[in-house]
């Protein structure tokens, strides 16, 4: 690899890196993306609300205002295109007194200046009578029917997988260490596994990209992280919101939420609270008694004994608090997509367009492709199957039928099917970020060690060498007991 040379490389693999990748595809480039996980989607980007913003939060003018409405606008085209899950559910604002229902007016118009469609506050009584669950003594709410909720990490893969289709290379477990200028230019990135020259850096480190920035010497701004702490329920609570539930904003963040996941769960969070370590994703006990207070607020029945798991994100903060997207003043050839905090995953598409530009004005010749294909084939999801559909898959390939998580209906074809995809996974979280197998009521008891054991049959690894999710969690020190094991040679 030290040998290796290319146009650009992508610092970064969650949805800001991932969405640059997949635009820069587009074009008659070599691109290579450089990932320090085992995976991509493992920073910010596993761990957030994942809303899909419809762009009334954001000042007009910044970063922020200008590419939220954008972004949601291309995710509106792209979730059929990269085949993504995403629910168009809409979202509200609620007020419970006169300052609240003064801050969504405000919102209402903001919003407008930005270019959200179809903005309307609703009364009282219209709320509850769409939403019957929240508190009584609400004054009103903010409607926005652009908004939605997608899959954040099935986001990042849909991204990717669509940018290594159209050419794009993905190396992951290959942190850059260091950044080589000559004469004030980048010229390559140090990897453990050498130097790659490349004539344009992207640095889209998310949480780190202050590090990474520091590697080249510019200093020019400071990366703070933001931690915010959220409870998943499982799916017996669904219904008792229809929308995402917003409280009105802070100064600092947008508020505990009420919301459904677009596979049917519900989540409440995140808190905000400003921490040292940009490693810290702990939830604590002060934390859960912040987001549990602040959504009883808005949903005071939540029943917390349906509680499934606690997760917890860290906001990349930057010094003004908006994106920064812009050419390094000290390193020619660097491009900074740095301080993307909410809406990012909304707005990354709209970031990749923008990072595009810069590259177009910092001198790099973007010729479209003939052949750049913007579709991800459709996803065999067997429990979204009719039961024709399924009888027809399994007779093609009995592995559909055999089904690996009990909880999401999770079968051995789907997760073969994932471990060789264009970005397959390699861990057993990756397998459950892509299927849903461990994400049900048992968390894994069940399926875990069964994915382990596929892991190591497609892979062609020992059992102890398969990892749960980071570079050092391994799972197994011996091989696993015969209940847990899958045929290695015969079909069941
Ligand atoms: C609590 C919370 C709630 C949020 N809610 C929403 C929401 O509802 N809607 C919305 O639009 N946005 C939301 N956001 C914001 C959104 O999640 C982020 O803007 C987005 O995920 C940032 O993506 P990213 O690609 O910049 O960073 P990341 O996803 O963190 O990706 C950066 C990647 O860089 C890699 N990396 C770091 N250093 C190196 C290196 N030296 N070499 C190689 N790789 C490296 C990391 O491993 C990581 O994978 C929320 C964020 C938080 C924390």
């Amino acid at each position: 690899m030290s040998a290796e040379s290319t146009d650009v490389v992508i610092i970064g693999g969650g949805i800001v890196g991932s969405a640059i990748a997949r635009e820069l595809s587009r074009y008659q480039l070599a691109v290579i993306l450089l990932e320090a996980e085992t995976d991509v989607a493992m920073g910010t980007s596993k761990a957030n609300s994942a809303i899909l913003h419809a762009g009334f939060d954001a000042k007009p003018g910044t970063w922020k205002g200008k590419l939220n409405v954008r972004g949601n606008h291309l995710y509106h085209q792209l979730w059929q295109d990269l085949s993504l899950d995403v629910d168009w559910m809409g979202s509200l604002v609620v007020a419970k007194d006169d300052a609240e229902q003064a801050t969504i007016e405000e919102l209402l118009a903001r919003g407008n200046q930005n270019g959200v469609p179809n903005l309307e506050i609703l009364s009282a009584d219209q709320l509850l009578e769409r939403e019957p669950n929240l508190a009584t003594d609400v004054t009103g709410a903010l409607w926005a029917p652009s908004a939605g909720v997608v899959c954040p990490f099935g986001a990042v893969f849909g991204f990717i997988e669509n940018a290594i289709r159209n050419g794009v290379t993905l190396l992951r477990e290959c942190p850059v260490q260091g950044i080589v200028i000559d004469n004030g230019r980048v010229v390559g990135v140090v990897t453990p596994h050498g130097v790659i020259r490349a004539r344009f850096i992207i640095n889209a480190a998310g949480i780190q990209a202050d590090a990474v920035a520091r590697m080249a010497g510019d200093n020019s701004f400071t990366i703070h992280p933001r931690k915010g702490e959220y409870i998943l329920f499982d799916k017996t609570v669904r219904q008792l919101v229809n929308t995402v539930i917003f409280p009105t904003p802070s100064k600092v963040s947008k508020g505990i939420l009420v919301s459904p996941t677009v596979h049917g769960n519900l989540f409440i969070g995140p808190d905000a609270e400003d921490v040292a370590d940009k490693d810290d994703v702990s939830t604590t006990a002060a934390g859960m008694e912040r987001v549990i207070n602040g959504a009883r607020r808005i949903v005071p029945q939540l029943p917390l004994a349906a509680a499934i798991t606690e997760f917890s994100g860290l906001r990349a903060a930057s010094g003004d608090g908006d994106f920064i997207l812009r050419e390094s003043e000290t390193a020619k050839g660097l491009i900074h997509a740095a301080g993307i905090q909410s809406p990012g995953f909304t707005a990354a598409p709209a970031i990749a367009e923008v990072i595009a530009d810069i590259l177009r004005e910092a001198g790099l010749a973007l010729i479209e492709k003939a052949e750049f294909n913007p579709v991800n084939p459709p996803r065999r999801v067997f429990r979204e199957m009719s039961w024709q559909e399924r009888a027809e898959i399994v007779a093609r390939d009995p592995l559909f039928g055999r089904v690996i998580c009990r909880c999401e209906t999770v079968t051995e074809g789907e997760i073969v099917a994932t471990i060789h995809s264009p970005c397959g996974a390699v861990t057993v979280d990756g397998v459950k970020r892509r299927t849903r197998a461990g994400t049900g009521r048992c968390q894994g008891g069940f399926c875990g060690p069964r994915v382990t054991a596929i892991i190591s049959r497609e892979l062609g690894i020992p059992v102890t060498a398969v990892r749960k999710d980071g570079i050092h969690s391994f799972l197994f020190s011996d091989k696993l007991p015969g209940v847990c094991e899958v045929s290695t040679d015969e079909q069941p």
